[in-house]
Parts: structure tokens; sequence; C-alpha cells
């Protein structure tokens, strides 16, 4: 049989959308649960370039949810970004990819950002969100950020969120899906945290962490993102600016209100690149 590898999906947005999906390149920042979804996906729809930003290995709990980690891989010794090298290399060699094993808070994370054309947050730091939401505004980047949450209880909640974030028009923040005060927390010293905790008794482990991670709830919601840059990068459409998964429902819903007006991310910092002075998050050198 002969033809193209990308037939199939072409049928769908043309020749063009492909060409549009080739010429593009994407930073996904969290090479976890659902970032490796992401980045699978993306190397399959035929994005041109990828970078991935990671800081983490992955250790034993990571294996029942890692597309990229392998059984014979060393744990510890295998960084995230390194396994989703491999991955996209075997899937299709003529992809760029660049995988960088830092934190998004460092002068190479904040270049792989600036120098996307599309941003996909799959992080669970409340602070790393608030600092892509104004680091994506400031060089007018589309970021599109992926949630899950998984909560037992009775019953158990479980489902996320798919939060896109194109010219200036809503984002993380004004559309109520980031917590700034526990953002600023989440981003705190030891020292800090320290400090606070022994003032206002808020436990720094309480922020963020290890909540429970399931492949098949991380698998919707990365697919409705990349669903979402699809429309977007081929032209098939604009993106919703949230969806909502609610898994116990079997249920996604668009959020109907709009943003909230006057946001200072959409309005004040869209496009001011390095006027808005986000270096100001960048990791201070360890003394
Ligand atoms: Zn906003």
């Amino acid at each position: 049989m002969t033809g193209n590898r990308f037939d199939r999906q072409m049928l769908l947005f043309g020749a063009e959308g492909q060409s549009r999906l080739r010429a593009a390149k994407v930073a996904v920042i969290g090479a976890g649960g659902t970032g490796c979804f992401i980045i699978a996906q993306l190397a399959l729809l035929g994005v041109g370039e990828l970078v991935s930003v990671d800081a983490d290995q992955a250790d034993i709990t990571t294996r029942n949810r890692h597309l990229c980690v392998r059984h014979g891989d060393p744990i510890p010794g295998t960084f995230k970004v390194e396994a989703a090298a491999r991955m996209v290399r075997e899937f299709d060699p003529d992809i760029r990819f660049s995988p960088v094993p830092l934190s998004l808070m460092t002068p190479e994370g904040f270049e792989a950002v600036k120098s996307a054309d599309y941003v996909f947050g799959c992080v669970d730091r409340e602070g790393v969100r608030l600092v892509l939401t104004e680091l994506c505004a400031a060089y007018a980047k589309p970021y599109i950020d992926v949630a899950t949450g998984v909560e037992p209880g009775t019953p158990p909640q479980y489902g996320g969120t798919v939060c896109c974030s194109v010219g200036g028009g809503g984002c993380l923040v004004c559309m109520g899906e980031l917590d700034v005060e526990e953002a600023v927390r989440d981003m705190e010293t030891p020292d800090q945290q320290r400090d606070r905790e022994a003032i206002y008794g808020v436990a720094a482990s309480a922020l963020g962490g290890r909540g429970p991670s399931v492949v098949s709830i991380n698998g919707v919601v990365s697919s409705l993102a990349v669903t979402e840059f699809m429309k977007l990068c081929t032209g098939l459409g604009m993106p919703a600016p949230l969806l909502r998964y609610d898994g116990r429902a079997a249920r996604v819903s668009i959020r109907a209100e709009g943003p909230k007006p006057d946001c200072y991310y959409c309005k004040a910092v869209w496009g001011s690149g390095s006027g808005a002075d986000v270096e100001r998050y960048l990791l201070k050198p360890r003394r």
C-alpha cells in the first residue's frame, strides 16, 4: 500500500492543517502522568518540534501510568524527559525533540516556553501553573493547562479540566481555576514556609504533592487537551476556553460563563514581553 503516514488524519483537517502541525514548535512542561500522553499524541499527530521540560526521574510509583517508562528502565536513573525522547524517536525520528531535565524555573525552562509556538502545562503545582500563566501571557503564547483531580471519598470524585488561554481572552486566574494565594505559598522558600506554618499553621505538606493518579483519567483529560490544540493549530476551530471532565458522571462540559473582566494577566501582562519581568521567578542559585 502506498500513501503518507498522515493520510487518515488529513481526511479531517487537510494537507494545510498537517503542514501547520509540522511547522509548529510545542513546549510541554511536565513529563509525568499527563505530559507523557500529550507528548505521545503530539508526536503521532506529526508536530515538527517538541521540547519537554521536567527535572524528575521516574520512581517505582510512576509505573502505573507512564507511557514512556519501560519495565527494564533503571529506577533510580531514568529521567522522564529522556524516556519521552526515546518514545518520540521510535515513533518518528524526523521530529526534533529537545529534552530539558530541569525545572521550569531555570533559564533553560523559560527559554523552552519563549521559543515555542504553543505551550502545554502538565504540572501539579499551583505555583508553577501561575508562573506558566504569567510567562505565556507576557510572550503571547497559547497556553493549554491540563489538570486532573482525583479525590478519594464517599463517593470518590475524579476527572479533570483543560484550560486554553489564547489571545488574552481568558486564563486560569480569570476563569477561577487557579488559587493565586496558594500558588504564592507554593513558591515560598523552605524558610518562608516554616515561618508561615509557625504563624498560621498551614502545613507545606498540604500544598500540591502526590495525590492519587490513574492512567485512564490522565488519558481522557490529555486527549481532550490535544484535540483542542489540534483544532487551534490546524485551523479546524477555536478551542473551548475551559473543558471539565466529570469521570463519575461520564460527562464533559464546557464552562458557560466568560472569564472575569479586567484580568491582570490577560490585559496588563499580555504581550508585554520582558517588561513583565517574569524572570523574577527564576530559581536563585543555591548558596
Ligand atoms: Zn486572565
